[in-house]
C-alpha cells in the first residue's frame, strides 16, 4: 500500500498532539496539552435559537448550493468589524469565506507555492501551518520568534540571497508561545517585505482574546497590498461549524476562489446563516468579554504557579491574551524526556518539536491554559515542577 501515497503526503509530519491526547483521556491526568476553546463558552441555545430563525427565515434555500464566496450578509458584518474595531477599510468583496482559517492557509498554499519556494516560517510557529504549507514542498525558511516578535537578525539572514513566496506569522498571541510582535518588529517586518514579491498572512484566531496591555496594528496598515489576512470564528464563537475567512488583495482573490472552488466548491450555507444570525441576536464583545475574563484569570494562575513551583532555571513567556504558555528549560534538556516523568506524575503538556519544521529533543513545550480552572492549575503546575526539579536532579 505503501507505495501508493504520494510524495507530498509522505512528507507531511503527522501531529504529535493526537498521540498525547490519547494519555489525556485518563480523569487523573491534568491537561495542558489540548489546544481547545473551552466548551463552557459554546452559544449552545443561542445558536439553536439562531437556527431556528434562520429555517423560518429561509426555508428550503438554507439546503441549496451557495456562492463559492460565501454569504454576503457575513462578509459585510466581517467587513463592518474591521472598520469598527480596527479602523480597517476592507470591503466584503474582498472577503472569502472559508472552512476554518486553516483552509485559508491550505488555499495559500495552493495558490502560491510551487516545489521548493521560500516560505519564511516563524521557529516555533503553528503545527497546523507546518503540515497545511508541507503538502505543497516548500523550502521552510525559519526565522526565531522571541517576546518582540520575529528576531530581525535572522529575517535578515533568511532573506539574504533568497525571495521568499511566503511570510506566515500569528502576530497577536501566538500558538504556540503565547508571543505578540510589539509595534516596532511589526513596523521592521514590513519595512524588510514592502516592495518584494512576496504575500505576508497574518493569522490572527486569538487576536480578539486580549486581556492586558494595548492592541497594536495589524500588519494590514503598513502593508496592505502584501497583506492576507485569515479570521476564525472557532476561538470567539464555536470551532465546530468549520467557519473563517481570508482577506485578499484582488488579483489573489481571483486565483483564491478558483482553488476554493476546486475544493469544496463553497463553505456550508447553513452553518454560515447561523452564525451570521447569532452575531445580528447578540453582542459579541460581550460574549468575549466573558471569554476573556475567563482565560484571563486562569492564565494569571498559571503564571503565579510557575513562579511559585517552577525551577529559577526555567523561563517562560507572559502572555496578554490567547490560550498559551510556552516554557522553555535549560538548552541541555529535552522536554521530551520532561514529557515521560510529567506522564508519571500525571500532567501533560506538547513538547516544542512539532512546533518547529527541523528540530528534535528541543527544550521548549507549549501549556494551554483555556481548559483548566484556576485550582486545577496549581496542582498541575505543581505536579510538573515536581518533574523538573526530577530532571534538574539527575
Ligand atoms: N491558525 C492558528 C494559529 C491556530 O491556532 C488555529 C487553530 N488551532 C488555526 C489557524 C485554525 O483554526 P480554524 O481552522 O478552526 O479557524
Amino acid at each position: 500500500m505503501d507505495s501508493l501515497f504520494a510524495d507530498r503526503i509522505n512528507d507531511v509530519p503527522r501531529s504529535f498532539i493526537r498521540e498525547i491526547l490519547k494519555v489525556a483521556l485518563d480523569p487523573s491526568v491534568i491537561s495542558f496539552a489540548g489546544g481547545l476553546p473551552n466548551r463552557e463558552f459554546f452559544p449552545a441555545e443561542e445558536l439553536q435559537q439562531a437556527t431556528e430563525q434562520v429555517f423560518a427565515l429561509q426555508g428550503r434555500d438554507l439546503f441549496q448550493y451557495s456562492s463559492s464566496e460565501g454569504f454576503l450578509p457575513l462578509r459585510e458584518w466581517i467587513a463592518k468589524r474591521y472598520r469598527d474595531t480596527q479602523g480597517l477599510d476592507i470591503s466584503a468583496d474582498s472577503i472569502l469565506i472559508t472552512s476554518g482559517s486553516q483552509q485559508g492557509l491550505d488555499l495559500l498554499g495552493k495558490v502560491l507555492l510551487n516545489e521548493g519556494d521560500g516560505l519564511l516560517m516563524e521557529a516555533p510557529g503553528y503545527l497546523g501551518a507546518i503540515q497545511a504549507f508541507s503538502i505543497y514542498r516548500p523550502e521552510f525558511l525559519n526565522v526565531a520568534v522571541n517576546e518582540q516578535g520575529m528576531v530581525l537578525e535572522e529575517l535578515d539572514r533568511q532573506l539574504q540571497g533568497t525571495s521568499p513566496k511566503l511570510a506566515y506569522t500569528v502576530p497577536n498571541f501566538q500558538n504556540p508561545s503565547g508571543i505578540s510582535y510589539s509595534d516596532a518588529n511589526r513596523q521592521a517586518v514590513a519595512e524588510r517585505l514592502k516592495g518584494k514579491n512576496c504575500i505576508l498572512i497574518e493569522d490572527n484566531p486569538y487576536g480578539d482574546l486580549r486581556f492586558s496591555g494595548d492592541p497594536v496594528a495589524s500588519f494590514y496598515n503598513r502593508l496592505p497590498e502584501q497583506t492576507v489576512l485569515l479570521g476564525s470564528f472557532s476561538k470567539c464563537v464555536i470551532p465546530g461549524f468549520r467557519l473563517g475567512w481570508m482577506v485578499a488583495p484582488e488579483p489573489l482573490m481571483q486565483k483564491l476562489l478558483v482553488a476554493k472552488q476546486a475544493t469544496d466548491l463553497h463553505t456550508s450555507h447553513f452553518t454560515q446563516c447561523i452564525v451570521h444570525q447569532y452575531l445580528m441576536n447578540h453582542d459579541i464583545d460581550a460574549h468575549l468579554k466573558t471569554i476573556i475574563d475567563a482565560y484571563g484569570s486562569q492564565c494569571r494562575a498559571m503564571m503565579a504557579a510557575m513562579d511559585r513551583h517552577f525551577p529559577d532555571t526555567v523561563h517562560y513567556t507572559r502572555p496578554d491574551g490567547g490560550m498559551f504558555l510556552w516554557a522553555s528549560l535549560p538548552e541541555s534538556l529535552s522536554a521530551m524526556a520532561l514529557f515521560e516523568l510529567a506522564v508519571k506524575q500525571q500532567v501533560v503538556f506538547v513538547p516544542g518539536d512539532p512546533f518547529y519544521t527541523d528540530r528534535s529533543n528541543s527544550s521548549t513545550l507549549r501549556l494551554s491554559f483555556s481548559c483548566v480552572d484556576a485550582e486545577t492549575i496549581d496542582v498541575g503546575i505543581e505536579r510538573l515542577g515536581r518533574a523538573m526539579g526530577e530532571m534538574l536532579a539527575k
